[in-house]
């Protein structure tokens, strides 16, 4: 049998932000049997290689080009002469400084299949994230991208700083430590010491820092900031755009919003915040764990039919509960002497999922339930059953209790804490605007690690919204409904009331 051949794919892995990657780039990462990449390709990235892919890091240390770069080109050639699809992931476009046209080369040489996926450029991603144009109209009709790393190329010659001084706009890469020379070059070369310059460093990404000035000062405000690699430089009339923040807020866009709900249910609210320009920030505090059998569980579940209602307060108690039912080969039917009760959207969406509609959907917290549920009842149910998590909802049980019915509550779920992971302290150190949060317990993780200052904290319910006052929060929103929408809208409210617009 003849085994496949093996190929390269060369693949931009875009600026920093994993968003920026192509949607191509991607498809091929997800299916890759081996990933070599760079040290400045984001985590985030990484981790949407397949689980059983090779995932090898390449990252170069100053000083040390030359070797390492005839060892990547080897490891490509060798990899894929064992069958692989290797994806070889490099920081912005393959091809801008990145020495992507070497490993082209060298594989070709060697007889393997090379193919190359464009990325987003820092060079031209990195003005923009800062909102400068590279070109515009009647003020920049060029532009050169330079390098000021001549690394690995031994004695190259200088720039041609004088051609340079001529053109509309200079982006330079790799130009942190070089910055005073290249500044002092350029302004011998004729630039006018007034011309705008800008400095980002970390762009796109949410460590992302800004530096202005002039070509005669940028290089001592760098410094003054404490700005340092990787740090894009632009010279130019249009490096004076996009000063303050670069965007015209309102809303939500532009706000650092942290959420603290579960790594498996961070996805819906994230695209929630990204569609109106706000960047999510995600910080697990919790971790859902399903119950397995507790004896108690086992026991409710063969009794099914005694009960004249089932509540559920949140969508993990109804996926706890399915769960359940499953295992023991149940199904929905099992349900059919028992009415149903659900606080919320998202928690009537979850039973959706396993085939219930609720007979009883309450809008405000576990009180209102109780009372919802009465209300649909000719007389107070005598049983009713509860899948609830380790923080139950008292209220519901006390306000069914007081009508005189015996309410059995279950935990189908527990809320662990889980250390905040180390990429999230350090964009949380950066700041935030916001912090969604969906439990009590959520609140208590959050604030023993993080002050609560003078941040907004938006909760889901009430009792969220009190622990969120006890942890010292001044600023708590509560949304009385429960889906991330209704979350939103409560900050998005609370930001154009309190903001005048820029
Ligand atoms: N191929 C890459 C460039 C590689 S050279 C690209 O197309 O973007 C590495 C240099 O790129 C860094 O020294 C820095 O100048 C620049 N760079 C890369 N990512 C950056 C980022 N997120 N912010 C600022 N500069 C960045």
């Amino acid at each position: 049998m003849t085994r496949h051949a093996g190929i390269v794919f060369l693949v931009g892995a875009g600026p920093g932000d994993p968003g920026l990657i192509t949607v191509r780039g991607l498809e091929l990462l997800r299916c890759a049997d081996a990933v070599v990449h760079d040290r400045l390709v984001p985590g985030e990235l990484l981790v949407r290689a397949a689980r059983d892919a090779e995932v090898i890091d390449v990252g170069k240390s100053a000083g040390d080009h030359r070797r390492q770069q005839k060892d990547i080109n080897e490891l490509l050639v060798r990899l894929a002469r064992q069958g692989k699809v290797v994806v070889r992931l490099k920081g912005g476009d393959p091809f801008v400084f990145g020495r992507g046209f070497e490993e082209l080369e060298h594989c070709r040489r060697a007889g393997v299949a090379c193919v190359v996926i464009p990325g987003v450029t820092s060079a031209l991603a990195g003005p923009a994230s800062a909102g400068i144009p590279v070109t515009m109209r009647q003020v920049a009709r060029s532009v050169a991208m330079v390098t000021a790393s001549t690394a690995g190329e031994g004695d190259a010659p200088a720039l041609d700083y004088a051609a340079l001084a001529r053109l509309d706009t200079v982006v330079v890469l790799m130009g942190h430590r070089h910055l005073a020379a290249i500044c002092a070059s350029l302004l011998e070369a004729g630039m006018s010491e007034d011309m705008p310059a800008a400095c980002i460093e970390r762009a796109t990404t949410p460590a992302q820092r800004v530096a202005r000035g002039t070509l005669a000062g940028i290089a001592r405000e760098v410094a003054r900031q404490g700005l340092g690699a990787p740090l894009i430089t632009i010279f130019g009339e249009v490096a004076v755009a996009g000063g303050g923040s670069g965007l015209a807020h309102s809303g939500l866009a532009g706000k650092r919003v942290v959420v603290t709900r579960p790594a498996s249910r961070q996805a819906g609210v994230a695209k929630l915040l990204r569609r109106a320009g706000a960047e999510p920030i995600a910080c697990p505090v919790t971790r859902i764990e399903y119950e397995g059998d507790t004896a108690g569980l086992l026991e409710a579940v063969q009794r099914l039919a005694a009960y004249d209602w089932l509540a559920f307060t949140s969508a993990h108690g109804v996926r706890g509960f399915s769960r359940v039912l499953r295992k023991h080969g149940l199904d929905s039917r099992a349900l059919s002497n028992c009415r149903v009760a659900a606080i919320g959207r998202a928690t009537s969406r979850a039973l959706h999922r396993v085939g219930i509609a609720a007979d009883v959907v309450g809008k405000g917290g576990a009180g209102a339930l109780a009372e919802a549920i009465l209300a649909a009842s000719a007389t107070p149910p005598s049983r009713v059953l509860f899948p609830c998590g380790d923080h139950r909802r008292d209220e519901l049980i006390d306000g069914l209790k007081r009508a005189g019915s015996v309410v059995e509550a279950i935990a189908v779920y527990r809320a662990h804490p889980v250390a905040v992971t180390d990429e999230a302290k350090s964009a949380l150190k950066l700041g935030f605007d916001a912090v969604l949060f969906y439990s009590p317990s959520a609140v208590t993780n959050f604030a023993a690690v993080f002050d609560a200052g003078d941040t907004v904290a938006a909760c889901i319910g009430e009792s969220t919204a009190h622990a969120a006052r006890r942890a010292g929060f001044d600023r708590v929103m509560t949304s009385a409904e429960t889906t991330d929408e209704a979350m939103l809208n409560v900050l998005v409210r609370h930001f154009d009331e309190t903001e005048v617009p820029a």
